[in-house]
């Protein structure tokens, strides 16, 4: 087991590192900006480093710092929580070249699943079902009619590099897809440096499906059942539950035993989310995360296991704590995610929380990284907390989703509490009835 790991992130993920690392007896260390000298997880932590400016390209994202850093303090290990550097193959590489442990899977299968295209492939090799779509990059406007036109319209243009949902454009007909075709590729080159596009079938209603898998490393992979995240705007979630309402339990378990297969194949290491969009049955491919998922604390909720000791314990030799038979599925869990944002038009909102007061009470978690009196940064993501209510079924769990949120009090600043205050109360919601267009639909008739 390691002796010290650091923590190269900040915000209610670096908490909740630096809690599984104290439950499993291990030192921390965090790194930290000048903008986050007060943050909880700086207080909190056994030793802290402070590695740059506030802007994340001189201070979150710098490897240089972040290997000087582990070098200092003699950390034998870095868990980096999600975004940053977290799937970042370089840093990966740059930390085994240290003998440091990066706790995830290897550079090269970062590498393969950060290329969306060579995602892609792999999983059609894995024997996960994907969207029907070109083999590969389409440059020629001959050629993508041609594979459109064998797929059927609407079609989505999608760039190999993309994230964040940017770099995307739909196509209804072959008039639209010239214009597509050049609009995908030029924002591509512009944003990612990579203007290789592929395309695939566009569905227009589908549902937004991951499923929770982790390898050992050695050949062995399970899964964790899945979650449904078809509620987000702009292509960011903002409402997450597991179970997903839309499947029975036989998909379930067809679809978690293709992942948790393909993982053995690909000999993974670690945590990873398979993503899917789910219609009319079946079970379409878009990407893989090579890392741990915002929202993995509904799938901790419904099995009772720690997702972040696994991810420790698998990362220094020790492989998983259970096998696909131990992981038993019980209730229902949602998360709301808690930001910093005007409700309506989600603006940002930092500034100073003036009082903090978190709901409690059976089935209740807050993972959240501020208290009253904190001064949220204006420099990074507006993330500032996230609500996850669990209970027998997804009855009982929305009744206690609605209390919790009655007894939740952000003071001071803006946030989105408002709007899960009005979805907890919504008919389709109630129902489980939406698809990954129902809350920009929601919202655009609100206004
Ligand atoms: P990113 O890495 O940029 O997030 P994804 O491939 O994960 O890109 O897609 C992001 C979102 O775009 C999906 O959650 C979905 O809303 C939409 N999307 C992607 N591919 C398709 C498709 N083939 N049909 C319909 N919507 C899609």
């Amino acid at each position: 087991m390691f002796q010290k790991i650091l923590i190269a992130n900040r915000g209610e993920i670096a908490l909740r590192v630096l809690r599984a690392c104290k439950e499993l007896g291990i030192q921390t260390v965090v790194v930290h900006s000048t903008a986050d000298a007060d943050a909880m997880h700086v207080r909190l932590a056994d030793e802290s480093v402070c590695i740059g400016p506030p802007p994340s390209r001189d201070s979150y994202l710098n490897i240089h710092q972040i290997v000087a850093a582990c070098e200092i303090t003699g950390a034998d290990a870095v868990h980096p929580g999600y975004g940053f550097l977290s799937e970042n193959a370089k840093f990966a590489d740059i930390l085994a070249a240290h003998n440091i442990t990066f706790i995830g899977p290897s550079g090269d299968h970062i590498r393969v699943m950060g290329d969306k295209i060579e995602a892609k492939r792999t999983a059609k090799r894995l024997g996960i079902p994907v969207v029907p779509g070109s083999d590969g990059a389409v440059t020629e406007e001959r050629e993508a009619k041609r594979i459109a036109a064998e797929i059927g319209y609407p079609v989505i243009i999608k760039a190999s590099a993309g994230g964040g949902g940017r770099g995307m454009k739909v196509a209804r007909s072959e008039a639209d897809l010239e214009v597509a075709l050049q609009t995908a590729r030029s924002e591509a080159g512009a944003a990612f440096g990579d203007d290789a596009v592929y395309i695939e079938k566009y569905l227009e209603k589908p549902r937004h499906i991951e499923v929770q898998v982790f390898g050992d490393g050695a050949g062995r992979g399970v899964h964790f059942g899945e979650r449904d995240c078809s509620l987000q705007r702009r292509h960011q979630k903002v409402w997450e539950e597991a179970p997903s309402p839309a499947l029975n339990a036989e998909e379930r378990a067809h679809i978690g035993g293709v992942c948790a297969r393909a993982i053995a194949d690909l000999g993974y290491s670690g945590a990873g989310t398979i993503e899917f969009l789910y219609e009319n049955g079946e079970f379409y491919f878009i990407e893989m995360n090579t890392r741990l998922q915002v929202e993995h604390p509904v799938t901790e909720a419904i099995t009772g296991i720690d997702l972040v000791h696994e991810q420790i314990r698998v990362a220094s030799g020790g492989g998983l704590s259970v096998r696909q038979e131990d992981i038993r599925f019980q209730g229902h869990a949602i998360e709301c995610r808690i930001n910093a944002e005007d409700p309506r038009t989600f603006t940002p909102s930092p500034g100073t929380i003036t009082h903090f007061h978190t709901p409690g009470g059976l089935g209740i978690r807050v993972d959240s990284g501020v208290y009253s009196g904190y001064k949220i940064p204006p420099y990074y993501d507006s993330l500032i907390g996230k609500l996850i209510v669990h209970g027998r079924n997804r009855v009982e769990c929305m009744m206690r989703l609605r209390r919790a949120l009655d007894e939740f009090v952000v003071d001071g600043i803006k946030t989105t509490l408002p709007l899960f205050r009005d979805l907890v109360g919504n008919a389709d919601i109630a129902n489980g009835e939406y698809d990954i267009h129902w809350l920009e639909k929601y919202l655009a008739e609100e206004d």
